[in-house]
């Protein structure tokens, strides 16, 4: 298996490999960037079918927490850990002690967090053999769970989106659909609610779609039904590559704001989202609060208003690509990345800047 020449590599400033023994622990780390402090990302538990489908997914999701990170103004890097192995089987507190040798083997360099797979009392136990974990706050009203903050920042950047689409202050009697209402995306049906929008929802577990009809009075529709509706606006908050060609060419929506990491299916499909006119908040950018969350638990020193007024921030970010998209006529995701590569010094935005200088 190649490294160096992995497709996903992409400038990663150090990967690791670890393998223990005694505890049956197999993980990678991956740090894409530090050059704004050092990468914290989740650590991920998943029966990968072999090495190379772990090592493609911790490269992948390192380099996005990058963007991330920066898009998100943190003094962090990008970086993220797998651990190959099937969660509800094979997790044991020696395994997750022995990953928190495997983090301190960095010095600092990576910061772990909860991520699929693992939870914040996971963190608890591999926070016993290293100082380098966040999501672990006591007492909280989250009790470590990103979950709330990133729906309030989805909440903020769909306020933006809606301002940029329709001109609009308010979302008073806005059509709303939502992919998937469990952490995140109940709770944003419950801003939404409180904000007068309508809200359409779907899930593939009748009890999360029944307790979005009964507390929050949103309509179900069916999982395929909700790419054909005429709503103003869609909501992924379900899975990744859900923005593709099958569904782009069903949604009549103007705009999609939503929490899933990866929505677009493949890159070229910002470009037809552009040309069908429906607004993309990118998705990185949107779901940014459970990150602000993390990164100021991992400060110390923790505070609800400092936390809330950051993610508050999301809102002009947004605002701000949507103007540049709309000045320079690129896809909105094309201007997140540039911005987020000029913001972290990225090789390629450096001697762009470089040569405009010269
Ligand atoms: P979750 O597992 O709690 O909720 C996802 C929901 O989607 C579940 O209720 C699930 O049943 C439903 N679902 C799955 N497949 C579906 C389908 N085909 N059709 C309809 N519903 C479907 O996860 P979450 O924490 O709410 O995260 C939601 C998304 O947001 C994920 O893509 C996640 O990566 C992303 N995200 C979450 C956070 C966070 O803080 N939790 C932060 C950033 C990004």
């Amino acid at each position: 298996m190649s490294i160096f020449s992995h497709p996903a590599y992409d400038k990663h400033e150090q990967v690791a490999f670890y393998q223990d023994a005694k505890s049956g622990l197999k993980a990678i780390i991956a740090v894409h960037n530090t050059n704004l402090g050092p990468s914290l990302g989740g650590c991920r538990m998943w029966p990968y079918a072999d090495d190379g489908e772990a090592l493609e997914d911790v490269l992948r999701l390192s380099r996005g927490m990058t963007y991330k990170s920066a898009m998100a103004g943190l003094k962090l890097g990008g970086g993220k850990s797998v651990i190959i192995g099937d969660p509800r089987k094979e997790k044991t507190p020696e395994l997750l002690r022995a990953m928190g040798e495997f983090i301190n083997t960095l010095g600092g360099r990576y910061i772990t967090a909860e991520d699929s797979g693992t939870s914040v009392a996971d963190m608890k136990v591999i926070g016993e053999t290293t100082k380098f974990v966040s999501g672990l706050i006591e007492g909280s009203e989250t009790g470590g769970d990103p979950s709330p903050s990133t729906a309030y920042g989805v909440f903020v950047g769909l306020k933006a989106t809606a301002k940029h689409r329709w001109g609009r202050d308010d979302l008073q009697g806005l059509k709303v659909s939502i992919q998937g209402v469990g952490n995140v995306g109940f709770r944003l049906a419950k801003l939404l609610k409180e904000a007068g929008a309508e809200i359409y929802v779907t899930d593939i577990f009748q009890d999360n779609i029944d307790r979005a009809v009964s507390e929050l009075g949103a309509t179900a529709v069916g999982s395929d039904e909700i790419f054909d509706l005429d709503v103003d606006l869609f909501a992924p908050c379900a899975m990744g590559a859900i923005l593709n060609d099958d569904t782009i060419a069903r949604l009549k929506v103007g705009a999609i704001a939503g929490a899933a990491n990866n929505q677009l299916a493949e890159e070229r499909h910002a470009q037809a989202l552009r040309e069908k006119g429906i607004l993309y908040a990118p998705d990185y950018v949107i779901n940014a609060g459970g990150i602000i969350d993390v990164y100021y638990q991992q400060q110390g020193d923790y505070n609800p208003a400092q936390v809330k007024e950051h993610i508050e921030r999301i809102g002009d970010t947004m605002q701000e690509i949507f103007q540049r998209a709309e000045e320079t006529g690129e896809t909105t995701a094309h201007v997140a990345d540039r911005i987020a590569e000029e913001r972290f010094g990225h090789e390629d935005a450096v001697k762009k800047t470089d040569s405009a200088a010269a």
